[in-house]
């Protein structure tokens, strides 16, 4: 459990590069030093030392955690080796016979472990439309134990209303989780806002510079606390100190970069809505997007993201692969601006009909906008637009 105290009054801004402790304990090192060591001297039977193996706990991994639940608004957090290895282990407080309501949008990896994975171990789902609060009462059944939401969710850009989905939860004694991937704490605290549990790909905005994959799961209580041990100390998938390290490195200019991320989104929102080759564009921050109202009311931003679709689909190869700083990659969220085909590479998993029905359609591009400037940015796009 975090000491909440550490950093109370502080803004953001300031926690993202003071982060947790601030200083090491031992040392005064003013970066966090790496303890790159898989095993720790024991001083007798039943010791009580806090760090014995690795697996289960690293000073600087430690950090990292307590980093993230301090900018969370949590009780705990667990880095883990990917945001899978997080989804896995909320999935994991899941039994036979127990069901989850998730958003029918959701990214791939996510959608493959509950509808390939966990159903052959007997967990029941129901995937709905997350932006809409009846259809999500209605699929609650009484073994129901859990909400799942990704908001804004991959690749679609449909926001949840955190806090409706917390009282949905809550009345039928289900946990909340939220996939906060897209916003990360800097423009979004689901836990404030109701959630049980936050998880977050930390490979995306949190890490920030496309060299680490790295998953979080920030926990609102003590029992759920105690949970998230056990699921690290058993299924062995807690992020490297080495990796921790470049996390909480990433981390410190998150405000900054989120800032500029938003920034040019809003301008590559607005070129790519005027353009003749583009048919819509889905941008959290655009005031004709659906949920607007919701996303002012529970974010204080909207994020670097943006999914966009073309009017025709003859030469979408030719579009992806002529950026000349804009790349055709799969992830999002880093320094670098990506373009990706959601289709065959981020949610080729998910089948054809839940495809149609959210328009996950072929001429769908999901545009990850980095920090590089903007004027760049957007004659690139207008470049690889003339290919359309
Ligand atoms: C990328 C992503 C994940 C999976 O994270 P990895 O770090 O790639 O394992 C989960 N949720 C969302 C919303 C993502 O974008």
């Amino acid at each position: 459990m975090i000491d909440k105290s550490k950093r109370e009054g502080l803004s953001i801004d300031t926690k993202v590069v003071r982060g947790y402790d601030g200083v090491d304990p031992l040392t005064g090192a003013v970066s966090t030093p790496i303890y790159q060591t898989s095993t720790f001297q024991n001083t007798g039977i039943n010791s009580g030392i806090k760090y014995s193996y690795s697996r289960c706990n690293n000073p600087t991994r430690d950090q990292l955690g307590n980093l993230i639940a301090m900018l969370e608004n949590g009780v705990a957090g667990f880095p883990f080796t990917s945001g899978l290895a997080a989804v896995l282990a909320c999935f994991s407080m899941l039994k036979s016979g127990d069901h989850v309501v998730l958003s029918n949008d959701i990214y791939g990896g996510t959608y493959r472990q509950i509808a390939e994975f966990f159903i052959k171990y007997g967990v029941k789902h129901t995937f709905v439309p997350i932006d809409d609060n009846d259809a999500v009462e209605a699929a609650m059944l009484p073994e129901t134990k859990m909400i799942f939401a990704e908001t804004p969710t991959n690749p679609m850009m449909t926001v949840a209303d955190i806090s409706k989905l917390s009282e949905i939860a809550k009345a039928h004694k289900a946990l909340l989780v939220i996939d906060n991937t897209f916003l990360s704490p800097y423009f979004q605290r689901p836990i404030e806002l109701g959630a049980d549990i936050v998880v977050h790909s930390g490979t995306k905005f949190l890490a920030g510079h496309h060299d680490t994959i790295c998953g979080f799961v920030v926990v609102n209580s003590s029992d759920l606390e105690e949970h998230f041990e056990y699921i690290t100390k058993t299924q062995g998938a807690a992020l490297s100190p080495m990796d921790s390290w470049l996390v909480t490195r990433g981390i410190k200019t998150l405000a900054l970069r989120m800032e500029r991320h938003q920034e040019n989104a809003l301008k590559c929102a607005d070129f790519l809505k005027n353009h003749p080759k583009v048919d819509k564009v889905f941008y959290v921050g655009l005031p004709e997007h659906k949920s607007y109202e919701v996303s002012k009311k529970q974010a204080s931003g909207f994020g670097g993201m943006i999914s966009f679709t073309l009017k025709s689909n003859k030469n979408v190869n030719e579009v992806l692969t002529s950026g000349k700083i804009i790349m055709f990659a799969e992830s999002l969220g880093g320094v670098n601006s990506l373009i990706t085909y959601p289709l065959t590479q981020t949610h080729w998993s998910i089948p054809e009909e839940i495809r149609n029905e959210i328009g996950l359609t072929d001429t769908l591009l999901r545009f990850s906008v980095g920090i590089e400037n903007c004027e760049d940015i957007i004659r690139d796009l207008d470049n690889m637009l003339s290919f359309a």
